[in-house]
């Protein structure tokens, strides 16, 4: 059965089969992007645009804003979980993952 991914609530929600599962206010750990001049950048999701799967891997487009520093951008390819088994598995926001971070 195929996962059906949607961004629902003007970018607020990244909804999986029909269920609100990634929110925008959770913190985010970008430690190997180069999100700002902050060595690890922890990252405010403000909206999301797009979501998509690549294999396994769900992952998203969208604003965010390091709380640290300020600085507020766009990024690309966050992972935010994976499909397994047919269900969504959401990653911790807070987990150093190095191969999921997004591009800015
Ligand atoms: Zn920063």
């Amino acid at each position: 059965m195929p996962t059906e991914l949607r961004v629902l609530d003007d970018g607020a929600w990244v909804s999986v089969d029909n269920e609100r599962r990634v929110p925008t206010s959770d913190i985010w750990r970008f430690a190997a992007t180069d999100f700002c001049g902050c060595a690890t950048a922890f990252v405010l999701l403000e909206a999301f645009t797009r979501v998509s799967v690549t294999g396994r891997e769900v992952s998203v487009d969208g604003v965010g804003r390091c709380v640290d520093c300020g600085e507020k951008r766009t990024f690309s390819g966050l992972g935010v979980g994976r499909v397994l088994d047919g269900s969504f598995r959401p990653y911790p926001p807070d987990a150093v993952r190095a191969r999921s971070e997004p591009s800015v």
